[in-house]
C-alpha cells in the first residue's frame, strides 16, 4: 500500500513536495487541519520562512499535536525553513519551533548578496551520482550533534541531515527532477 505523507500547507512550497511524493509513488496528502494529521506514515515541513510557518502552526493548532507526535519518533522530513522549524538551536532568534533535530543553524547565512544558488553535491547513502541542490536564503548548519548523520555536505558544513526518523536538508529537493531525497525519506518510514 501507498505510504501517506503529510505536508504541510500553510505556507511556501508545498505543492511541489505532493508532487514529488507522488512521483515516488507515495500518497501525499495536504494538512492545513490538526485532523488532517490521523493516519499518515511520515511528514513534511516544506521551505518556506520559517518565522511564519512557526507562528502558523501554532494558530492553526498543529504545534502541540505535531510535537507530541515527534516525541513519539513520528518521522518528519524538514526542506531548508522546515529544517529550521525542527532545529534545536536557531541562532538569533526567538521563533516557535519544536527543537528537536540536533542542530544549530544560522539563518540566511550565505548573505543577501548570495540568496540562491545550485551546487552538485556528494551523497554517498544516496548513490555514486552527483545530488543537484538548489539552496534559496539557506540556512548554514553551525553544529551537528553527535546522533545526526550528515548525508551530505556543502563546503564543509552539513546540508543534508539524518537523526533517527528525522531527515533535514537546507535546500530545496522538489524544485529538481532528482527524487532520491524525497525516496530516502519514504525508505525510513
Ligand atoms: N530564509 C528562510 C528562513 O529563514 C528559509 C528559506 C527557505 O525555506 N527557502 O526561514
Amino acid at each position: 500500500m501507498a505510504k501517506k505523507v503529510g505536508v504541510l500547507a500553510l505556507q511556501g512550497d508545498f505543492e511541489r513536495h505532493l508532487a514529488a511524493l507522488d512521483e515516488c509513488g507515495a500518497e501525499g496528502r495536504v494538512v492545513r487541519l490538526p485532523a488532517e494529521l490521523d493516519g499518515l506514515d511520515g511528514f513534511v515541513i516544506p521551505g518556506g520562512e520559517s518565522t511564519t510557518i512557526g507562528k502558523l502552526l501554532v494558530r492553526f493548532g498543529l504545534f502541540g499535536p505535531l510535537a507530541a507526535l515527534l516525541k513519539d519518533g513520528f518521522p518528519v522530513y524538514g526542506s531548508c525553513a522546515g529544517l529550521i522549524v525542527l532545529a534545536a538551536e536557531i541562532a538569533g532568534y526567538d521563533q516557535p519551533g519544536f527543537r528537536v533535530f540536533d542542530l544549530a543553524v544560522d539563518r540566511n547565512a550565505y548573505g543577501p548578496q548570495v540568496e540562491s544558488f545550485e551546487a552538485d553535491l556528494d551523497a554517498p547513502a544516496l548513490g555514486p551520482e552527483p545530488l543537484r541542490a538548489v539552496f534559496i536564503r539557506a540556512p548554514v548548519v553551525t553544529r551537528a550533534g553527535s546522533g545526526v548523520e550528515v548525508l551530505a555536505r556543502f563546503e564543509d558544513r552539513p546540508v543534508l541531515v539524518r537523526q533517527s526518523r528525522l531527515l533535514g536538508s537546507t535546500f530545496h529537493p522538489e524544485l529538481t527532477p532528482d527524487r532520491r531525497v524525497h525516496n530516502y525519506f519514504l525508505s525510513i518510514l
